[in-house]
């Protein structure tokens, strides 16, 4: 998969994409993410990537013309084109997965008031939003974006399976997790984990993430059938 990304910033981006997983998967090529600066498709001599609102009020707006150039220099047919955008459609699991079959994402990073309302159009762009706040740039939700794609695509976990129980992947949260010492100031690790037997350990992870679902995010229970 190849992912571009188009910012006015992009050495917010210089470290990020070198940890963990997405830097294992960039080593084993499973992924190449690059950053593009949007000066280098401006054409005046103060490489200029906004203006003002027509019809006044504060702040500044993302010219169209250099965003549309970028994206037309970065993309081909395969392209899949996300403007990151408060607006957008909020970005869920089932939407990364749709995402991770791409062959290849442009992600755009706005600024300012935002992106000149033609961008989307003129470069059928759809707008995905992070959550309902409002950040300074869209560069954190990129790399939002990337880091939960990158751990979708095939090979890029340890053990694939540990994507597949993550929390959304069925539409409940992941269970709890524990790891050694077995008691931590008088908390005890649920007996049924230090059992041995698989088969009540897994009931038991059903269970528990069926009920920490229904306590703390009913709603995905409601859109998704999960067997009881
Ligand atoms: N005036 C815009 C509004 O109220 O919707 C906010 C613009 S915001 C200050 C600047 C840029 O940050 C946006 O163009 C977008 O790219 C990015 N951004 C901010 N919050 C975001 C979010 N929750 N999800 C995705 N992108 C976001």
């Amino acid at each position: 998969m190849q992912i571009d990304i188009i910012t006015i910033f992009p050495d917010m981006f210089r470290e990020v994409f070198n940890f963990g997983i997405v830097r294992r998967a960039r080593e084993r090529t499973l992924v190449d993410v690059r950053v593009h600066d949007l000066r280098d498709w401006t054409t005046d001599k103060h490489r200029t990537t906004d203006d003002s609102p027509y019809g006044g009020g504060p702040g500044m707006v993302m010219k169209v013309e250099p965003l549309v150039s970028a994206v037309e220099a970065i993309a081909d047919e395969r392209t899949r084109v996300v403007l990151l955008a408060p607006r957008g459609a909020p970005l869920r699991q089932s939407k990364l997965r749709e995402l991770a079959e791409v062959e290849h994402l442009v992600l755009v990073a706005g600024r300012y008031e935002g992106v000149d309302e033609r961008f989307a159009y003129a470069a059928n762009a759809e707008e995905l939003s992070i959550g309902d706040y409002v950040l300074s740039g869209g560069e954190i939700p990129a790399m939002v974006v990337v880091d939960a794609l990158v751990r979708l695509l095939p090979r890029a976990l340890a053990d694939p399976e540990s994507a597949e129980q993550d929390s959304f992947s069925h539409g409940m949260l992941d269970f709890p997790h524990y790891t050694r010492p077995e008691e931590f100031r008088g908390l005890r690790v649920p007996e049924v984990l230090l059992s041995g037997n698989h088969a009540a350990i897994d009931e038991w992870r059903h269970q528990r993430a069926l009920s920490d679902t229904r306590a703390r995010r009913p709603e995905l229970l409601t859109t998704q059938k999960i067997a009881t």
